[in-house]
């Protein structure tokens, strides 16, 4: 049993990261047809990682079920951004465990992810809710199928709170045969002192390039369209590796494999370079799409969360990129109600949205997540005050996204339909190269292709459009 440990989690030392080819191999008659439910939270990291879960389930044969109803094993892939999270596995803890108690008493269920990483919530599940059969934290999924076939009626809980290793020769049943995410870096060193991440994902460990290339020209091989290049601080890829191709040179070398479109998230505004820049505006295969998060447009704020930018600096940044790529869409993470922000803090983040114009934003009210620095800061503003700001923030957020996709209206441009919309099933959906929604009427054939979509309407979430 190794239960997690957030003094362990917190440290980083001069270890050298392992590199290790995984060559595992498994009899998938052991649980054949027996159902998996996997239910997801959280960011990309997090839906690539049960791509990886879900394949590591098939290779014991396990096949896919529909609810916690008809599975023999049932996987919840936590996340731990905020606290509202808890409300989610405990609520689906419930359900689980009416089914094992009533109907199922063989039903495995197991916990996964960044909430698996975080002392307390494991401490809680070893004492009250010892239904719970497997606990496996976000460097151990390469153990799944062991725990599986060694479960006992003991809880078993294997949880390293270590900086991490890089597992090579993964196999991953991919949700899309269109797009395709690709890691190219794991944790996170940053430290803002708002956030869990760097806690529950180690320290920062790069792949090889030459690993990352090969994957991409394999998926381009097997008729993928797009790849989407995964880390938390992307801009910072290779500085862990001496020799180590920086991040602009590895867009360069995936943009080489002629691989159809390529994207990247999340790229910090501290390790962005000019170099970078200048390689998204030269290869026509890397999209004109960035996720820069300001989180505060506060210095003030921005320096008691860690960020190690100013407005000033963040606001070059995003003009120098428009300068250079002139269609560049630009999207963006904002925390609105960390400790003591003040009117004035707030209306400097509104100052910014105001000079950004982004095209879209993800907006957050501050959760104080326990063993972080911020979480220890005292707090004057109240919860009330804190939604009506991001009730503000929101309004101008929406109307900017609007302002932005009207820019649209009657142009031609090529998306990439994915597949059918959930919400009309008449209706293809596909994105643009700026990353914007396009719902179109067409015929089934055109999925996965990219086609030139003529706009015809723009709401703040999504456009319209024809294929002509
Ligand atoms: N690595 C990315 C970066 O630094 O831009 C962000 C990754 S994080 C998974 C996604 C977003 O969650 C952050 O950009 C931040 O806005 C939000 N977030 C993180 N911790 C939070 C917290 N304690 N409360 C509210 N939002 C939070
Ligand atoms: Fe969290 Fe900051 Fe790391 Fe992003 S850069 S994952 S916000 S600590």
């Amino acid at each position: 049993m190794n239960i997690p440990n957030i003094k362990e989690a917190r440290k980083r030392s001069d270890k050298e990261v392992s590199y290790i080819y995984l060559n595992q191999e498994y009899d998938n008659s052991a649980f054949k047809n027996k159902k998996y439910f996997l239910r997801t939270y959280g960011c990309q990291m997090n839906v690539h990682d049960s791509e990886e879960i879900a394949s590591r389930l098939e290779s014991l044969g396990f096949v896919p079920g529909n609810s916690i109803e008809d599975s023999d094993v049932v996987i919840l892939n936590t996340c731990a951004i905020r606290e509202n999270a808890h409300d989610k596995l405990f609520g689906f803890l419930g359900r689980c465990k009416h089914e094992k108690e009533k109907n199922n008493p063989d039903l495995i269920i197991a916990i996964c992810g960044c909430m698996a990483q975080e002392e307390g919530v494991v401490n809680n599940l070893l004492k009250n809710h010892p239904y719970v059969d497997i606990v496996f934290g976000t460097h151990n999924i390469y153990q799944l199928q062991e725990l599986i076939l060694n479960r006992n009626k003991k809880q078993q809980i294997e949880v390293f709170s270590c900086e991490g290793n890089v597992y090579e020769n993964i196999s991953y049943k991919r949700e899309s045969s269109i797009k395709a995410w690709v890691n190219i870096q794991y944790g996170c060193d940053k430290f803002c002192t708002y956030c869990i991440v760097p806690y529950t994902r180690g320290k920062q460990r790069s792949r090889k390039s030459n690993e990352i290339i090969n994957e991409v020209k394999q998926l381009k091989k097997d008729g993928y369209k797009e790849v989407t290049l995964l880390g938390q601080n992307v801009n910072a890829y290779g500085k862990d590796i001496d020799g180590e191709l920086s991040f602009a040179g590895l867009l360069e070398e995936v943009s080489k494999t002629g691989i159809e479109r390529i994207r990247f998230v999340t790229s910090h505004p501290w390790d962005f370079t000019d170099e970078m820049i200048e390689v998204i505006a030269k290869y026509s295969n890397i999209m004109p799409y960035i996720h820069l998060p300001l989180q505060s447009g506060s210095t003030n704020v921005l320096k008691q969360m860690g960020r190690r930018y100013t407005q000033e600096e963040y606001l070059e940044l995003y003009k120098k990129i428009k300068d250079k790529i002139p269609n560049c869409a630009i999207t963006t993470d904002i925390i609105v109600g960390f400790p003591n922000e003040s009117d004035d803090d707030f209306n400097e983040t509104l100052k910014v949205v105001n000079e950004c114009k982004f095209d879209g934003a993800y907006t957050f009210i501050y959760s104080p997540r326990e063993g972080t620095p911020a979480a220890k800061m005292d707090d004057s503003i109240s919860l009330e005050v804190k939604e009506k700001r991001l009730q503000e923030l929101n309004s101008l957020i929406n109307n900017y996204s609007l302002e932005s996709n009207k820019k649209y209206l009657g142009r031609e441009v090529p998306v990439l339909l994915e597949g059918i919309s959930e919400k009309d099933s008449s209706k293809l959906f596909g994105y643009t190269d700026t990353f914007k929604l396009v719902n179109v009427s067409g015929l089934k054939d055109n999925i996965g292709k990219i086609v030139n979509v003529k706009i015809t309407d723009a709401k703040s979430f999504s456009l319209d459009g024809e294929i002509q």
